[in-house]
């Protein structure tokens, strides 16, 4: 079986502005680490637009023309001050999103066993009503509500492993117990939820890591607490929110992890698939902002990907 490849050049022309570490270089330093040889054996696909309809499943309808609408021109128009549109987000946006939408319907269509979404602007942070941390959109919820009601499957679980926590995942999942969310981040670091207390209706499990924790205490959150309550749920897709932030070399948070980190819970991530769900995987860029790092880890993830 193959892994699917999404991604689109509108992700490229999403430009926060100079200096802002959400860079297209992100992007590209990551397509050209999958374009080497080791790499032919991928499947390349186009990523679609999102539909309205796909988006509104996560965020209302008014607020996503709202934020489109808000697309400059020329220049720049911020949200916030991490939050940046350029005249190409709009655009980027839309083909994010709908990576991972059609990342999920290949999946689940057996075209592919897995699938990674090389795609910006990131999502998790984004929130139903709320742009916010470098995300338009929140990709991996739209796409788990998609899998939710366009495929009809029961239950479904996003993994976050992202340095931050992603507020915005668990926002959309909190009071829906058909969703799964678990997350092992930096505490305290932005944006400042994600503590163990937050449970949700018994779906959320959030590890916060203290600062300077490597893969000894990042391996253990997973064996010890994720895994196990994923073994509970029983998803029928699992989701990745694929942040490469909590890698040594990060200039953001101050987590510890290496590529064989990487690799190893991806492996747990794909033996938990193919447990519940057939094997089904759909991961999604999120953060990572060491350019070498970021693409070396990105590597090693897909890699996993492809021997799954
Ligand atoms: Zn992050």
């Amino acid at each position: 079986m193959t892994t699917m490849l999404y991604t689109h050049e509108a992700c490229l022309a999403h430009d926060p502005g100079r200096h802002h570490p959400e860079s297209p270089a992100r992007l590209r330093a990551v397509l050209a680490a999958l374009e080497t040889p080791e790499f032919q054996a991928l499947r390349r696909g186009e990523a679609p637009r999102a539909e309205l309809a796909d988006i509104a499943r996560i965020h209302p309808r008014d607020f996503a023309e709202r934020l489109l609408a808000a697309v400059p021109h020329e220049g720049h128009a911020a949200i916030d001050a991490d939050t940046v549109l350029s005249p190409g987000s709009g655009e980027a946006a839309l083909r994010a999103a709908g990576a991972v939408v059609a990342a999920v319907d290949a999946v689940i269509a057996g075209a592919a066993a897995n699938a990674f979404c090389a795609v910006r602007p990131p999502g998790h942070h984004a929130e139903p009503r709320h742009a916010m941390g470098f995300c338009l959109f929140n990709n991996i919820a739209i796409a788990a509500a998609h899998a939710r009601a366009a495929h009809g499957l029961a239950r479904v679980a996003v993994v976050d492993f992202d340095v931050h926590h992603g507020n915005g995942t668990q926002a959309a999942f909190e009071n829906d117990a058909t969703l799964f969310y678990a997350s092992t981040h930096q505490m305290p670091l932005y944006p400042g939820t994600g503590s163990a207390r937050e449970r949700g209706v018994g779906n959320i499990v959030n590890v916060p890591l203290a600062p300077m924790s490597g893969g000894r205490e990042f391996r253990a959150a997973y064996s010890g607490e994720i895994l196990p309550a994923l073994d509970a749920f029983r998803p029928e897709i699992v989701l990745v929110s694929a942040g490469f932030d909590a890698h040594r070399s990060d200039p953001l948070a101050e987590l510890m992890l290496v590529e064989s980190d990487y690799a190893w819970v991806t492996d747990q991530l794909l033996a938990l698939a193919a447990r519940h769900a057939k094997g089904r995987l759909v991961s999604t860029l999120e953060g990572g902002y060491d350019l070498a790092a970021l693409a070396a880890s990105a590597a090693t993830h897909v890699r996993c990907l492809m021997t799954a």
